[in-house]
């Protein structure tokens, strides 16, 4: 029997990922859903739960100075490239979300761990297995923090700019849970160490669902530029203030939300996409006219010149509003990731994995910000979708049905075996 043959032999267990998917959840903040923020104590909880685990399956496990775990599952041949192979996503949620996003990944990579180490097949290299900190950027407005700061795309004077909502820095959220912030730059990955990488992730679309499709690879990541706006005007009395005497903050700040709109969907954008997904309005009372209006701003694209030139055209269009309302208007980048393409390399292996167990798939795109999108910039990164239901997600009812998910665990093994046996 070839290693092929017995690897084809070797299947994911539904049953098995459910329950690992069921106790990640369990570890949550009370109410709707999982919440389970970046850089708190309860993430910390699931890093743990994953420690034990591969610590078990017989992996060296550590946790970096950004709080992402590592586990490293030696290779049992000793003469193998000294080079590593390795799978992961994030334990980490937005509030109120989903079982899936992320965690899917993680549990994926011990479900291809506990299969490799049980297996006969030999590994030359050494297989890694990482549950990275803090990908959402729900709590501080920029996404993949432990993935970037691997990639050294953050480093320890962002932790300190970067803010959540209650004005908490990263720094600070960071030594609370116990981690390093002051070590990162010593944590960050060596690429001469690496040979590739790949995330599996639900789709968090419906493209899989829709075309009957049970793997998607992914040939692109979008990128994203995030900006934090602010617009004084002037707060006074809403009835004895005429209408022509105002400066309204809210008139600019509902003006710079259209402008984004507009912008996004004119013929030139394509595949753009704008979203004001916050907005503050101060003193926020019936009679008195919006003295402040702070906003956040996601502009998300596939191609990375159009996403700049997006982001100088709302500053633009922001500005001329402001310039009419006769208020006041700041612009801040508070984060900024390129779009990038996945390298062939690692496509052609993932294809090849899934036409091994017989597996339809279909080449996508990625609207959502992943780790691998960082990673990349280490080693030639890779990424499995499996099918989101309904194509939801970061909602309480996201959900990827079992035997969908021990699929992707199929084709990752499979993806990892033969990355593996590259020279
Ligand atoms: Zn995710």
């Amino acid at each position: 029997m070839t290693s092929v043959d017995l690897e084809s032999r070797i299947a994911a267990n539904a049953a098995r990922l459910s329950a690992d998917l069921e106790a990640f959840a369990a570890i949550s903040e009370p109410g709707d859903g999982v919440t389970r923020l970046a850089y708190t104590a309860l993430e910390r909880r699931a890093h743990d739960v994953f420690a034990e685990r591969m610590r078990t399956l017989g992996c060296v496990v550590h946790t970096d100075a950004a709080g992402n775990t590592i586990a490293d599952l030696p290779a049992t041949e000793d003469n193998g490239p000294q080079s590593v192979v390795g799978t992961g996503s994030h334990l980490d949620s937005v509030a109120q979300g989903g079982r899936f996003d992320g965690i899917a990944g993680v549990v994926a990579g011990m479900e291809a761990a506990y299969l490799a180490a049980l297996s006969p097949v030999p590994r030359r290299r050494r297989w890694r297995f990482v549950a990275f900190a803090a990908e959402e950027g729900a709590r501080f407005g920029q996404a993949c923090n432990g993935s970037r700061m691997v990639a050294g795309l953050t480093t320890l004077p962002d932790t300190r700019r970067l803010r959540d909502t209650e004005g908490v820095s990263m720094y600070d959220a960071m030594s609370e849970v116990g981690l390093r912030p002051d070590d990162l730059a010593a944590d960050e990955w060596d690429a001469a160490q690496w040979h590739a990488f790949v995330e599996l992730h639900v789709e968090q679309g419906a493209v899989l669902e829709d075309a009957g499709v049970p793997i998607g690879i992914v040939d692109s990541i979008s990128g994203s530029t995030r900006l934090h706006v602010a617009v004084n005007g002037t707060a006074s009395h809403t009835g004895a203030t005429p209408m022509h005497k105002r400066r309204d903050a809210l008139v600019t700040a509902a003006s710079c939300v259209l402008a984004g709109d507009r912008i996004a969907k004119d013929s030139a954008h394509h595949g753009t996409r704008v979203t004001v997904g916050r907005l503050e309005v101060s003193p926020g009372a019936m009679t008195t006219i919006p003295g402040r209006v702070e906003f956040v701003v996601d502009v998300r694209d596939i191609d990375s010149d159009r996403q700049r030139t997006t982001v100088e055209q709302l500053a633009a269009a922001y500005r001329d509003a402001a310039d009419a309302d006769g208020t006041a208007i700041i612009v801040d980048v508070i984060a900024d990731t390129s779009p990038v393409v996945l390298p062939a390399v690692v496509k052609d292996h993932l294809a090849a994995a899934a036409e091994q167990h017989g597996l339809g798939y279909r080449l996508l795109s990625s609207g959502a910000s992943h780790d691998a999108q960082q990673v990349n910039k280490i080693t030639p990164t890779g990424m499995i979708f499996v099918p989101s239901a309904g194509g939801l997600s970061h909602v309480p009812n996201e959900h990827t049905d079992a035997d969908d998910l021990a699929c992707g665990v199929d084709v990752l093994l499979a993806a990892l075996y033969r990355l593996d046996a590259d020279e």
